[in-house]
């Protein structure tokens, strides 16, 4: 399972990285970006993290980085997704750190002069650790902070990324990006608005980043159960009442999980090196066969877009 899932993983990961996968592409991209810096962080043998696992991140680390200064980054694999900068050292040394947020699975760390964007991509994990600890094979950046510490970049897969920028919002990679799902941007409006006219199944609606950002297949099945809506249903079928239905079910289900520390990150590790990984207990994803908790009826599970699906054939209706 967790084999196939990592396959699952990598196979879907090149949609992420499209705008930029030819060298001349991401050359002109670290042009457009010389003034930003972007970090991705990336979950092992496993499916890809998601809003959870990176809201996580964001949380544990924004009160120990911001307001500190960068004193530089020591680079010892740029090769990641996307190159890092070559002169990252030089972009970030000196550079106030005054904010640290999340957009989409983005962590955006706003400094004096730009923004680094990072990315945990499917192995990576960001921790704060002494500088005096030697760097482990995959520990592949390091962004040096005061009082001999460090902020170190894991990664065994390389998918994540490190990037920097002037502006986040117009760069490639965050621009097209949709709705925040916890935000009042994300409500029975705006929802039944985004389905209009749309024939394609409300699952893969809820995960079409471009849409709504940080909704994974974990998550989108889960919320699918607790608005007792069929994965397969037709979005531009969907009334506004149930629309507000999942919109708050997506909420909660969203909330639960940073609330347990994120859950689909196997390799997950907070902010301060501490497990965030915390299995859940889910409703319908993987029960194939399993009895209801509301009804007993079994689950039953399908493809979509070569997605699993797990859904209840009795609470959960066209
Ligand atoms: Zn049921």
């Amino acid at each position: 399972m967790g084999v196939l899932a990592g396959r699952a993983a990598r196979r879907r990961a090149p949609s992420m990285v499209i705008p930029c996968k030819r060298p001349a592409t991401q050359q002109r991209a670290r042009q457009r970006g010389q003034n930003v810096l972007v970090i991705l962080l990336r979950p092992l043998n496993t499916i890809m993290p998601e809003l959870p696992e990176v809201e996580t991140v964001c949380r544990g680390l924004a009160p120990s980085l911001e307001n500190q200064i960068l004193l530089g980054a020591r680079v010892r694999q740029p090769r990641l997704r996307w190159p890092v900068p070559e002169n990252l050292d030089a972009l970030t040394r000196g550079q106030r750190i005054h904010h640290l947020t999340r957009r989409g699975k983005y962590l955006l760390a706003q400094l004096d002069h730009g923004w680094l964007i990072m990315h945990l991509g499917m192995s990576g994990s960001l921790r704060l650790t002494q500088a005096a600890i030697e760097p482990e094979k995959h520990d592949h950046v390091d962004l040096l902070l005061p009082d001999k510490q460090v902020l170190r970049y894991r990664d065994p897969r390389r998918f994540g990324a490190l990037l920097w920028c002037e502006d986040p919002e117009h760069h490639p990679l965050i621009a097209h990006l949709g709705v925040e799902p916890l935000t009042e941007a994300f409500n029975a409006a705006s929802l039944h608005a985004l389905c209009q006219h749309r024939k394609t199944a409300i699952k893969l609606l809820l995960m079409n980043a471009s849409l709504i950002v940080g909704v994974g297949n974990i998550y989108a099945n889960e919320s699918l159960f607790h608005a007792g809506i069929d994965p397969r249903q037709a979005a531009g079928k969907l009334s506004r009442p149930r629309c507000g239905r999942l919109v708050e079910a997506v909420r909660q289900t969203l909330a639960q999980a940073i609330a347990a520390g994120g859950s689909s990150l196997r390799d997950f590790v907070d902010g301060h090196g501490k497990p965030g990984y915390f299995q859940q207990s889910y409703f319908v994803y993987g029960r194939t066969g399993e009895a209801c908790a509301i009804c007993t009826t079994p689950i039953r599970h399908l493809r979509q877009n070569a997605r699993s699906s797990f859904y209840c054939p009795h609470c959960q209706r066209r």
